[in-house]
């Protein structure tokens, strides 16, 4: 099945860490505290990217592991150039419906 890289290409363009559904989750806040000190370290840091790690990337990781997230607030997904590459069109939220479906 298709799917969307986890890359540290496409961790840079979404926007996440934007979205005002996770903006005050501690959980998110803890994890991204975290993402930047691996990015601050050597790439032979035996800390490493990844999906647990990463509050972000949900259409391609799926479901949010932080659960004090609140999908009542607005996704951003529709503004990400991740979302309009892969014509994700009627999809979103998907920290909270699971990974994005591609056709191609
Ligand atoms: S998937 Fe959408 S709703 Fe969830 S955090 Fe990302 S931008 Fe916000
Ligand atoms: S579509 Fe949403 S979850 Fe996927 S990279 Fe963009 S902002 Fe992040």
């Amino acid at each position: 099945m298709v799917g969307i890289d986890f890359s540290m290409e496409n961790i840079k363009k979404c926007l996440c860490n934007k979205c005002a559904v996770q903006i005050e989750s501690q959980c998110v806040r803890d994890k991204q505290k975290i993402m930047l000190l691996i990015t601050q370290q050597d790439l032979d840091s035996p800390m490493r990217m990844d999906e647990e790690r990463v509050p972000g990337l949900y259409c391609s990781t799926g479901m949010a592991s932080c659960k004090d997230i609140d999908p009542k607030k607005v996704c951003k997904c529709n503004e990400c150039s991740i979302w309009d590459q892969y014509k994700l069109v009627a999809q979103r939220y998907f920290c909270q419906n699971g990974s994005a479906n591609i056709s191609q």
